[in-house]
């Protein structure tokens, strides 16, 4: 269905996913954030293709769908869920709206739940006059990953840091259960082409500073004691500190302190970064 030449391949590959969760009805409703130039031409690959969809202007946010009255409810729902951002409706509305925009998604509740309770671990602050107001949006990641027994050899189905991602969602933790069920049929269906693609997207020894900047070791090998001996070559990396990422490039071990990043050169240090919340380092094979 993405056959048409102006899209670039990674819209191609990245978009896939959840048009095939639609598809076989794993989720009602896809959410996908465009980028303005692909708009039109997105429309109308989703028409041609039997799908139904509603688009949130100001966000630059699809909802896709096989009827359109999900698509409506979907984007309603976000709709309210946004007004909580500017203080314009209390917590409990947010959830109320979180909770049934994450049934259209198809998210499992365990997750749901999980989501709203990253808000008020992090999200929220409470006044007097006001009850629970928006403060900042949590770091799901890290949260994740706190909640998560067994950070080495996660099942590569359930990253979700990738743009080939088959989770459009943070899982309660990287052991869900339900997430990894939702993950697999997703996965089952894809075409094998796809299925390729999203496996060796997805594999690697990812460091998550926060949900913006990463650095991924491919073929690094396990996590030793939060030390991860990589190849320099094998290295990609999103967002990033410039001196973090350039001495990265040089080294060739990297270990991970309480809130401190140490790069090695032949077990030498040649740099140190410190970061106040803590980074973490997850292996997905
Ligand atoms: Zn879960």
């Amino acid at each position: 269905m993405f056959e048409d030449i102006r899209l670039p391949v990674w819209f191609k590959e990245s978009y896939l996913n959840e048009i095939v969760a639609v598809g076989i009805g794993l989720k009602k409703v896809a959410r996908q954030f465009v980028p303005a130039e692909y708009i039109s031409i997105y429309s109308n690959i989703l028409k041609k293709n039997g799908f139904e969809f509603v688009l949130l202007t100001d966000k630059n946010y699809f909802y896709v769908s096989r009827t359109k009255e999900f698509a409506k409810k979907a984007c309603q729902y976000e709709i309210n869920i946004i007004m909580f951002y500017n203080n314009q409706c209390d917590f409990d509305v947010f959830c109320k709206y979180v909770r049934k925009l994450g049934v259209l998604l198809g998210f499992p509740d365990c997750c749901v739940e999980f989501y709203l309770s990253c808000w008020l671990e992090q999200g929220i602050t409470l006044t007097e006059k006001e009850g629970k107001i928006y403060s900042s949006e949590p770091n799901y990641a890290y949260w994740s990953y706190k909640n998560t027994k067994k950070i080495y050899k996660i099942d590569f189905r359930m990253n979700n840091f990738h743009f080939h991602s088959l989770l459009s969602f943070f899982p309660c933790s990287y052991d869900c259960k339900s997430a990894l069920d939702y993950a697999t049929v997703l996965f089952k269906n894809l075409s094998a082409e796809q299925r390729t693609v999203v496996y060796e997207g997805l594999r690697g020894t990812f460091l998550v500073l926060d949900e913006s900047n990463m650095v991924i070791f491919k073929d690094s090998g396990d996590i030793k004691r939060n030390v991860v001996d990589y190849n320099p070559k094998k290295v990609m990396f999103r967002g990033m500190d410039k001196l973090l990422m350039d001495s990265i490039k040089n080294g060739n071990k990297l270990e991970l302190g309480k809130n401190k990043i140490c790069v090695f050169k032949d077990d030498e240090v040649i740099y140190e970064y410190e970061q106040y919340s803590g980074p973490f380092l997850l292996s997905f094979c």
